[in-house]
């Protein structure tokens, strides 16, 4: 058994946490909001009043918080994580973030004599409900090895994905590709339908062709093609339409600082980001479609 901090006890958190007490650790839990406190406190875990108090006795500590500015504020600084912590503590960013603030945060860590892993996940609020999200996570080999035990609770997948930062930059990279291939079908199922062919024989022909992608496979954005996709329940998400936005804009903002082209990413992100502003962002990402029909 350990003692486990945890910060950030919101819909994915919140299970996360739940997930490790259940496990038989002992975790003390911080957020913001008083609603995820109370729901917290129900599941088993020791509510604090700050920060600071869940750095205090923990073996380890999980953060799972909106963006890059929230884990910079809750680990840096004098009342920080990072100041406040029992000398080599594990710290696990589960948060999806930029790159530059993650691996910001893996080096302050790092020359406090803490172990950090960056750990996004995949699966939803689902997944974090059921311990079976996927974890990316970056950061040296020892502290893997220290966390793993803890992610092999709250997830299913786990891939040590190399250096600090190397799990973000798994999760940008992988949701730029699917925010890019969901438009591209969109696209041809717009296109064909429009051209007369129908949706249920373009699945059917481009499912085993070299057309064929996960997506198209598990998320098809035209009802009644694919089993359990968010369009077979008025596109109900899944994965919200506000979350790939977020994603996009990350990739974009990792692109921009490597100096890399990602001309397709660019148009992706300009496109969830009209979505989004036209209301509809709590719809499942592949939603998008309606957009492209309505054009
Ligand atoms: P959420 O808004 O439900 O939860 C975030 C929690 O952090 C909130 O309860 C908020 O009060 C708390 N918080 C914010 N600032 C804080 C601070 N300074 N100190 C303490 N608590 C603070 O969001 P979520 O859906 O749980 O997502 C969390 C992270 O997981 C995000 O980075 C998101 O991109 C990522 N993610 C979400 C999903 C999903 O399906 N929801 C899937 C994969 C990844």
């Amino acid at each position: 058994m350990m003692d486990i901090g945890f910060i950030g006890l919101g819909n994915m958190g919140g299970p996360m946490a739940k997930n490790l007490v259940q496990a038989g650790h002992k975790v003390k839990g911080f957020d913001l909001g008083a609603g995820a406190l109370e729901i917290a406190t129900a599941n088993g875990i020791e509510t604090v009043s700050a920060a600071a108090e869940v750095a205090k006795g923990s073996q380890a500590v999980v953060t799972m918080l909106p963006a890059g500015e929230h884990v910079r504020s809750v680990y840096l600084g004098a009342e920080g994580l990072i100041a406040q912590a029992d000398p080599d503590t594990l710290f696990i960013d589960s948060s999806t973030i930029d790159v530059t603030s993650c691996r910001e945060v893996h080096e302050a860590a790092a020359s406090a004599g803490h172990a950090m892993l960056d750990a996004p996940v995949s699966g939803g609020v689902a997944g974090a409900d059921g311990g079976t999200l996927t974890f990316m996570v970056g950061g040296p080999d020892a502290a893997f090895a220290r966390g793993k035990p803890l992610f092999e609770i709250m997830g299913r997948n786990i891939v040590h994905a190399g250096a600090a930062g190397n799990g973000q930059v798994a999760k940008v990279c992988n949701n730029m590709i699917l925010g890019i291939t969901m438009l591209g079908i969109s696209e041809a199922f717009t296109l064909g339908e429009t051209l007369g062919l129908a949706p249920e024989k373009l699945q059917e022909i481009s499912s085993t062709s070299s057309g064929s992608c996960w997506a198209m496979l598990n998320h098809n954005p035209i009802p009644g093609l694919v089993e359990n996709s968010a369009a077979n329940r008025d596109y109900k998400p899944g994965f919200a339409a506000s979350m790939m936005q977020k994603d996009l804009r990350l990739s974009q903002a990792a692109a921009h600082q490597a100096g890399v082209p990602t001309p397709l990413g660019a148009e992706a992100s300009a496109l969830y980001t009209m979505f989004v502003k036209s209301g509809r962002g709590g719809l499942d990402y592949s939603a998008i479609i309606k957009m492209l029909q309505e054009a």
